[in-house]
This record gives C-alpha cells, sequence and structure tokens, in this order.
C-alpha cells in the first residue's frame, strides 16, 4: 500500500490518554503506531488497530527493559507519552550502533526530568528562573533544618513518579515532618519553597530535530486538590507582554534540552511580574489538550511532525476564545459521568472527549471537554452550565 505522508512507524511507550490522542493524530496522517502498555483495553490501544500483526501493539509495561527492546525493534521512531519510563534502557538502544529506531526526545533529557531534583538542578544551571529547592533526607531532622532554611509552608515532593500531585506534601509546621515522611514513605525527597503565585501558567513549546523551538500561545492553568482543573486561553493580563515573555522562558529552556517533540512547560506567575518555571513535561500536556479544537495544529499533530522531521503546523490561536474542562472521577461510580456528559452535549461550541477507561477512581482523569465561543465572557457562560454539572466528590 502506498501512503501519502510519511512511511515511518511510531512506538509510543504508554498508552493512557495522551497516547490515545497522540494515536487519534497519528491516523490523520496515515502514521502506523505501536503501544507499549499493560493489557488490550488501555485507552490508546482501544482506538488504533494495527495495520498488520507485525505492528501489533505490545502487552507489558513502559518500564520493563525487555517489553521497551521489543518495541523499539519494531519501529522507526520511539516516543513517550509518559516520563516515568526506563530511561537506561532508552540510552542502552540509543547507544547501539545502527540501531534503527530513533528516539524523541532524547534519553538524557528524559532522565533529567524524570527526577524533579535533577530537573530543577539542570534548569538553574542553564539560567531558568526556578524558585529555591534543596535536597532532604528521609528523616524528621532533615526536613526541619529545611523548614529553618526556606520558612513555612514548605512543599516537600517526590523526586520521581510524581503526577496530578501524587508525589507532594505541604508541611505547613515542624510538626508535619513525621506525617509527610509517612505520607511520601521511601520515595527519595527534594523540598521546594513555597511560591506564592498570583497565577499559573504554560506553554507547550515543539523542538524540532533541528533544534529550532516554536511555541503556542501561553495559558492559564487553575489546579484543584494539586489537579489540574482548567485551563483557559489566550492568557488575559493587565500586563500585555505577560505571554510573550512566557513563551520566551519555555523556549529558552525547551531549547537547552536535546530531542524532538513537544514540551509542556509549567511556570509560576508572580504579583511583581516574575516568572519561575515550576516543571516541564517531555511530551504533550494536559493543559495542550485545548490546541486540538483551538489551534491551527493539535499539541498531539506537532508532536508526531516533530519527531517525524516534517514541517510544523502553525501553533496560532484560530478562536477567540477557549476554556479546558478536565472530567475527573469524584468516585467508583460511573453515572455522575454519564449525567456530566448528557450537560456537555448541549452546550454550543463544547467539544467532549472521554479516554475509554472502564473504571472511575476519586481524582483520576475519566475525560475532557474543550468549549470555544467568540469572547471570554461567551466562553464564561457556556463553562457555568458545566462547572454546576461536574461529577461531585462523594462524601
Ligand atoms: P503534574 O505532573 O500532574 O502537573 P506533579 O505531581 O508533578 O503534577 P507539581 O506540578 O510539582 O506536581 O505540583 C502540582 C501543583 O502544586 C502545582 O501545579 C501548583 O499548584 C502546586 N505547587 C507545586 N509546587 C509548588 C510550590 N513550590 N509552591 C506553591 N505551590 C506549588
Ligand atoms: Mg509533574
Ligand atoms: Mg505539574
Amino acid at each position: 500500500m502506498t501512503r501519502s505522508s510519511n512511511s515511518k512507524t511510531v512506538g509510543i511507550l504508554g498508552g493512557g490518554q495522551l497516547g490515545r490522542m497522540l494515536a487519534a493524530s497519528a491516523s490523520l496522517l496515515n502514521v502506523d503506531v505501536v503501544i507499549l502498555d499493560v493489557g488490550d483495553s488501555a485507552p490508546a490501544k482501544q482506538i488504533i488497530a494495527p495495520r498488520s500483526s507485525a505492528l501489533s501493539h505490545i502487552d507489558g509495561s513502559f518500564a520493563d527493559p525487555a517489553k521497551i527492546q521489543e518495541l523499539a525493534g519494531r519501529v522507526d521512531v520511539l516516543t513517550v507519552e509518559i516520563e516515568h519510563v526506563d530511561a537506561g534502557v532508552l540510552k542502552e538502544i540509543e547507544s547501539v550502533p545502527g540501531t534503527k529506531a530513533t528516539i524523541h526526545p532524547s534519553p538524557a533529557t528524559i532522565s533529567v526530568i524524570q527526577d524533579k531534583l535533577e530537573q530543577k538542578k539542570y534548569l538553574r544551571a542553564h539560567g531558568c528562573p526556578v524558585s529555591e529547592f534543596i535536597e532532604v533526607d528521609q528523616s524528621v531532622e532533615s526536613i526541619q533544618a529545611t523548614v529553618t532554611q526556606l520558612g513555612l509552608p514548605l512543599m516537600l515532593k517526590s523526586r520521581t513518579l510524581a503526577y496530578d500531585g501524587r508525589g507532594n506534601f505541604v508541611v505547613r509546621t515542624v510538626d508535619d515532618a513525621a506525617d509527610a515522611l509517612k505520607a511520601l514513605a521511601n520515595r527519595p525527597l527534594y523540598a521546594e519553597k513555597w511560591v506564592p503565585f498570583i497565577k499559573e501558567i504554560a506553554v507547550m513549546v515543539v523542538r524540532t530535530t533541528d533544534a529550532e523551538v516554536v511555541s503556542y500561545p501561553a495559558v492559564e492553568t487553575v489546579h484543584k486538590d494539586n489537579v489540574c482543573h482548567l485551563v483557559f486561553a489566550p492568557l488575559r493580563s493587565c500586563d500585555p507582554q505577560v505571554s510573550s515573555r512566557a513563551q520566551r522562558v519555555a523556549e529558552s529552556a525547551v531549547k537547552t534540552l536535546t530531542g524532538a517533540g513537544v514540551f509542556g512547560v509549567e511556570m509560576f506567575l508572580m504579583d511583581d511580574g516574575a516568572i519561575y518555571i515550576n516543571e516541564i513535561a517531555p511530551r504533550p500536556h494536559n493543559s495542550g489538550h485545548y490546541t486540538i479544537e483551538a489551534c491551527e495544529t493539535s499539541q498531539y499533530e506537532n508532536h508526531l511532525r516533530s519527531i517525524l522531521s516534517l514541517p510544523l503546523g502553525s501553533t496560532a490561536l484560530k478562536v477567540p476564545s477557549v476554556a479546558m474542562l478536565n472530567i475527573i472521577g469524584s468516585s467508583s461510580s460511573m453515572p455522575p459521568i454519564q449525567s456530566f456528559v448528557s450537560t456537555a452535549l448541549t452546550i454550543p461550541g463544547c467539544s467532549i472527549h472521554l479516554y475509554g477507561k472502564s473504571e472511575s477512581r476519586k481524582g483520576r482523569k475519566m475525560g475532557h471537554v474543550t468549549i470555544v465561543a467568540d469572547s471570554d465572557a461567551a466562553v464564561r457562560a457556556r463553562l457555568r452550565p458545566l462547572l454546576a454539572a461536574l461529577p461531585l466528590a462523594s462524601p
């Protein structure tokens, strides 16, 4: 069969919702995708059937060295939809001369990003703005010494395997140290000085195989219980320069990294206009879901274009205003989600994305909706009934 845009096969480590949206984009470009994740019903595997047995998805963990090697043997380009993969194996694959699969972003980038302390040190060493942080041992004394140094409250974080705030603990008084150790038992730790930001913002940056960077417009992200709840674009601020400054900060940081792909750069905006980088994700990002409906090219399509060395698509907004609302499980019960979707179906300008997860759990991302309109006021008016219909946390 002759295929028009590209004949390379892409392997994705991880089969969650980000992999699902990447796979959906890949299908529009006739790009074959092979997914590595446990089971055969991972969200990404549900929507894309391999075109031949040689391309069938792989059942296994994205942290399993043998399975990663198997995936590398089947594809031309390897990429990730989650950073918690075995970066050591990716480095080995990369170092074998004549290896067929190229890896994007680079294993070195994934490796530095997946350890949040190493990531912060890296950013500081490369002149990127980050707030104060310090390594902490698994001991009450170490946490108390950190409190003396950085003050209260203090954000204690797991260096590894963190997502959706699972790995963060806010130390409010020195007496919280023991509880913090219990909550983050056996995890390597570091602490960040508390950042009294006025807004959280994010910029998706696309890095090409030629090390060029382009960015999407800056967005405002609103978190609830450490999890992204809402995203608004474009970013509104009394300082019209904030957006472009945030784009420059994000682009400069991503420029220092290696390998291609989309990077989600999360930042804090301070009262005095200063911008600090919170963290970088080496992959498409929750705060970039809005690009599917609201930008000329989605973050997923541009991720594929960049790792396949195809020309990038425009990152410009094509609507005046957009919001993205995550649908987060409130319990194991599915009916609240179905009821939310019934409301979403009645809202003009609202696009529904469900991730095909068969079970809901409190705090689990089950889907999202994107709402576009001609003005911020119209987006907010359309958002109101959706917020009222959100699954409520069970008592
Ligand atoms: P994800 O990868 O899902 O974005 P995560 O588990 O890696 O989340 P962080 O992004 O480090 O967690 O933190 C989650 C949220 O906690 C941030 O979006 C912000 O709201 C808050 N937060 C993080 N660090 C600090 C800090 N130093 N001071 C104040 N608030 C913070
Ligand atoms: Mg994170
Ligand atoms: Mg984060």
